[in-house]
């Protein structure tokens, strides 16, 4: 017998019963973006890996243990993508997207990929959404891109949400608020665990959101961000507040929202969901000025976020919302004898392109069979063809639920059916 194979560890199938959740999570995605007027770009699964190690930052658990790395034929080096700010913001600048002025404001959908310890809803191939708007360092903006969460996930019947911000600074402000750390930290670096040990000087502010107890035990009192904000990030971040106030979205300012990845500056945020504990994040997001500048593009400011496909739908199945209509044909054919297969081709074709979904079973033969069929598929109706209806032209139309009959003229078939589908 032949060898059986399995999904690699840490990736899925997305099987029938799944796919129209995600198809559905998607759509509603698609629309969001397009009343907040944000156009679709799809960049490729893999990058040169430089694109991740100059921008996501050698400090970040991403690039350190988590890439997937490889070269090709020519010896060249690329890594698959672990995540879809970089490859948009490589785009960016390629392609002058920037060059008419103004914000750039892009959405993607597609899969990521990190090496890390498979648990429940983290996966090594896993799928994002997100969107970013390139081009202004307006509160407004920041706004704009937290408000695009609030609706999507609201639009998505989810209730069990909260949103938090924070403003992790600029460089400018960071000087003193890194000094700060280093300081608070380093008299307790040997309770603390190897990874803080190793970023304390390359990104102090990584160790505020360190999973490890004694660490987070220590971080506790660290000095606040916030307290060491310079005048233009106070005023930027209290901006956003006033925006987000007057379009009545709840959220809480959380100092220890720091990000994982070394682009970010001034504002932070994130919808964490109430259902699932503790990997909860559904959405995550920031501002990331300077990261074009890094890719070589003109100094343009950025902010963005991503969300993970499986946690959203984890806390949709979770509050019992809805994924849309479940797909199923609207009518299945029954055709007894050879004469009424032959016209069930046509009858099929003709619904089909009228946008009626339609579906026959030419394998099964008995009238017995075709109806046990016609059961199983828990169409509405079910369209009865046999040497009579051939006869009259006509066809008998079965209500499944109220078990009603009725002949209908062939002819008139495709306009009632639209009619009642309506
Ligand atoms: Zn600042
Ligand atoms: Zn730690």
């Amino acid at each position: 017998m032949a060898e059986k194979y399995s999904v690699p560890r840490g990736t899925f199938d997305i099987l029938p019963a799944d796919s129209y959740k995600w198809q559905y999570v998607k759509k509603v995605f698609s629309e969001v973006a397009a009343q907040f007027n944000f156009q679709e770009i799809v960049t490729p699964i893999f990058e040169q890996t430089d694109v991740f190690e100059r921008s996501v930052g050698g400090s970040s658990d991403i690039v350190q243990k988590e890439m997937y790395r490889f070269q090709d034929k020519k010896g060249r080096n690329f890594a698959l993508r672990p995540e879809g700010t970089a490859p948009v913001v490589r785009s960016f600048v390629e392609n002058n997207l920037g060059m008419t002025g103004g914000n750039t404001k892009l959405f993607y959908l597609g899969p990521m990929f990190r090496y890390d310890r498979p648990q429940k809803g983290r996966y090594r191939q896993f799928y994002q959404y997100g969107i970013e708007n390139i081009g202004s360092d307006n509160p407004f903006i920041d706004a704009e891109i937290i408000a695009f969460g609030y609706a999507f996930l609201s639009k998505l019947g989810l209730k069990n949400f909260e949103l938090e911000i924070n403003s992790i600074g600029c460089s400018n402000c960071s000087k003193d608020y890194n000094q700060a750390l280093v300081e608070y930290f380093t008299p307790n670096l040997d309770k603390m665990c190897s990874d803080c040990n190793e970023r304390i000087n390359k990104n102090p502010k990584r160790l505020l959101d360190c999973k490890v107890p004694s660490c987070k035990e220590i971080a506790k009192d660290a000095p606040n961000m916030l307290e060491y904000l310079d005048e233009d990030c106070r005023t930027h971040f209290a901006q956003v507040q006033e925006y987000l106030n007057l379009m009545n979205i709840p959220f809480k300012v959380n100092p220890r929202i720091v990000r994982g990845l070394d682009y970010y500056n001034k504002t932070a945020f994130e919808f964490l969901d109430n259902n699932l504990g503790a990997q909860n994040a559904l959405i995550g997001g920031g501002r990331y000025n300077g990261l074009v500048e890094q890719f070589g593009g003109k100094d343009t400011p950025g902010i963005g976020f991503a969300g993970g496909f499986e946690r959203l739908l984890l806390s949709m199945e979770t509050e019992g919302v809805s994924f849309g209509e479940e797909p199923k044909p609207n009518v299945f054919i029954v055709a007894i004898g050879e004469k009424a297969k032959q016209l069930t081709a046509k009858l099929l074709f003709d619904l089909r392109t009228n946008g009626i979904k339609a579906e026959y079973n030419p394998d099964k033969e008995s009238l017995k069979a075709q109806m046990k069929a016609a059961d199983k598929e828990k169409t509405r109706f079910t369209l009865i063809l046999g040497e009579d209806e051939i006869a009259k032209n006509s066809i008998i139309l079965k209500e499944m639920i109220s078990g009603e009959q009725q002949e209908i003229p062939r002819e008139k078939l495709v306009t009632f059916l639209q009619d009642k589908l309506r």
